[in-house]
Formats: C-alpha cells, structure tokens, sequence
C-alpha cells in the first residue's frame, strides 16, 4: 500500500487516525508491504497483508466473490480482452467525464478492478474495496498505479474519513448485500458536499414469473462457491454444443434450443470470442448468479425513496446496463434553516 492512504484512513472503533508500524524491509519507496496499522486512539490495530490493509476478519457473505474474482480475474478486464464492455458501462451508468485529473474517487465493491481500472484512466486518483479476497485480484490488475487505493473493508464498517470524496460508486454490489439500503446509506458520508454517487442495482422483476435464476438459486446456493462452479464447467459445454447443433437443424432446431438456458451461443462480432473462451464468459455469468448468499434486487421506487431520505439533488433513476442506474449529488451548501436546527438539537 502506498503511504499516502494513511491520511485518509480512519479506525473503524473509534474514528481516529492510523498510524502505520513496519519493519523497515516492509518499507520501500514509501510503500508498505507488510505490517499493520495501529490507531492513535484506542491502540486497534489492522493487519496489511500483500500490500493492503485489511479491516474485516474474514470474507463473510462475499465468500463467493472472492474465489470467483481470483478465480476469472480477467475476463471482465478490458486491458486484458481487448474490448471495451467495462468502459462503455462506467460511463453509459455514471456520466463522468473520460478526464478527472486531479479528483478523488471511492470505489465500494471493487471485485477484480473491472471499473476501477477504468476510474483510474481518468486520471482520478481511487480508493477502492471489497469485502472479499478480491481485493488481492484488483491488486494483480491495478495495484502498480501510484493513484490505486486498495482496501479490504466491508461497506457497513468503511476506514475512511468523512467527507472527502469528490465522488463515489458502487456498480454491481448493492444487491449482494444483507441489507440493502443500509448498505447504499453507509456510504453517503464519505461523499463530499457537492460530490456525487452514482450507483446501478439489479431490477426486480414484477411478473408473474420471476426468472429461471431465481428458481434456480435455491438449488446451488448452499453448495460451496468451488462446488458451483465445478458443476457449471461439467454442464454448460455440452449444452452450449447441443444449442449450437440445434441451432443448426431447420425448423424444429431452433425453438428446441432456446429451451436451454443459457443464453445465445454466439456473441456480437466486435467482441471476437471464440467457442471456449464464449463457454468460460457463461460459466462465469452463472457463476455469478447462483453463488452469491445474496441477491436482492430492488424496484425504482425504492432506489427513488433511498435517494430522496438521503437528501441528494439532482437526482436521477432509470433503468440501464444491469438493472437500475441512479445518480445524485450531496447538497453542497447546508441551508440556514437546516444549520439552526442542527445547532439546536447539537
Ligand atoms: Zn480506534
């Protein structure tokens, strides 16, 4: 980790500063390497492993990410599979500018680094975490920028101080989490006044039928993350060859094939996958959805209800790339009627 985190971190007990302790082999070009990090206050100390500093005992819920990111960490990459899927849904979902020399970002759920990288050709300078093993992941993939931050923290317990963040985002995660909107809520004090927070969510279905995933889920989820995954790479090949037989076969072949479930078995030209590589993206996709404990989408009203209880401005939720998309921003200056009554109840 490099040293210049420690200003903006914070104890997760008491809020006050670390201070970090290393031999000075674990020391070089002011990076830390090994060490721990010891609270100024209430002597807490927090271990850096591998060059990040870790806030959480173990994995919890985010078991599944953690091998599922180490596992495929770069497949979602845009560097590494010379697309630009990451890139196209950072900013279809938050708007941002493509140069943000200068501003500090925080990153929630970080996975791999798929977005971060991204954040981090802005020119911004990021902060990201996750509560799973991921983390070491995103650190192979981006952890050679000087303008990386990497932590292993989990999103109702952030060591981080308060207010300093010109923006943040959370895409791909809220849903994964225990409890929603205290998730989305815990990370409204980090964003500086005027800062903004762009989020996307998964979408709940209003349906009669809720779909295939969610019947399914039930089934796999309480097999290990290793154990789901070993099942997804022995059923999903000979069903990708059979629905593209069947494809093959006129007439009848085609509506036989759509009954199997795993989505189409060719991809759109520019991304250029071969057969395997196209398997491994749909043993991933499944993956991704039957091992997490988690998985709660939400419906617009309620990401609406979330934005306006938090306060923000100019707000705006729709639907996009993975569900629901939502922006705001914090107000940037408290209003006098708003600063008399938190003086008087202060
Ligand atoms: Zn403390």
């Amino acid at each position: 980790m490099n040293l210049r985190m420690v200003e903006w971190l914070r104890c997760i007990s008491c809020g006050a500063r670390l201070r970090p302790e290393t031999g000075p082999a674990s020391q070089t070009n002011g990076d830390i390497s090994e060490g721990k990090l010891v609270c100024v206050s209430c002597e807490r100390n927090y271990p850096v492993v591998r060059s990040i500093p870790r806030f959480v005992g173990d994995e919890e819920y985010a078991e599944s990410f953690g091998y599922q990111w180490n596992y495929f960490d770069k497949m979602q990459l845009d560097s590494h599979m010379g697309n630009d899927l990451s890139r196209e849904r950072f900013f279809a979902t938050t708007k941002w500018p493509q140069k943000m020399d200068g501003q500090l970002i925080l990153e929630a759920g970080c996975g791999m680094g798929r977005f971060s990288e991204i954040a981090l050709e802005t020119g911004a300078e990021i902060v990201s975490f996750d509560l799973s093993n991921s983390v070491e992941a995103n650190f192979r993939n981006n952890g050679k920028s000087s303008r990386a931050h990497i932590l292993q923290a989990s999103i109702y317990e952030i060591p981080l101080a308060k207010e300093n963040f010109d923006k943040i985002f959370c895409m791909g995660v809220l849903q994964h989490c225990p409890d929603v909107r205290r998730a989305f809520m815990s990370l409204l004090p980090f964003l500086r006044p005027g800062g903004e927070i762009v989020i996307d969510v998964y979408q709940r279905h209003t349906g009669i039928f809720p779909p295939l995933k969610y019947w399914a889920r039930p089934f796999l989820t309480w097999m290990a993350p290793r154990g789901v995954h070993k099942f997804l790479s022995r059923a999903i090949p000979p069903a990708f060859y059979l629905k593209k037989a069947l494809y093959k076969v006129p007439l009848v072949g085609k509506p036989i094939g759509k009954l199997i479930p795993i989505g189409p078995v060719s991809h759109a030209p520019r991304l250029n996958f071969t057969d395997e590589e196209l398997i491994q993206v749909k043993i991933l996709s499944a993956l991704d959805m039957y091992s997490p404990v988690h998985d709660h989408p939400q419906t617009i009203d309620t990401v609406r209800k979330w934005f306006a209880d938090a306060g923000l401005v100019d707000v705006y939720v729709g639907t996009g790339f993975n569900g629901i998309n939502a922006r705001g921003k914090k107000p940037a200056v408290i209003s006098r009627m708003e600063r008399s009554s938190a003086t008087a109840t202060a």
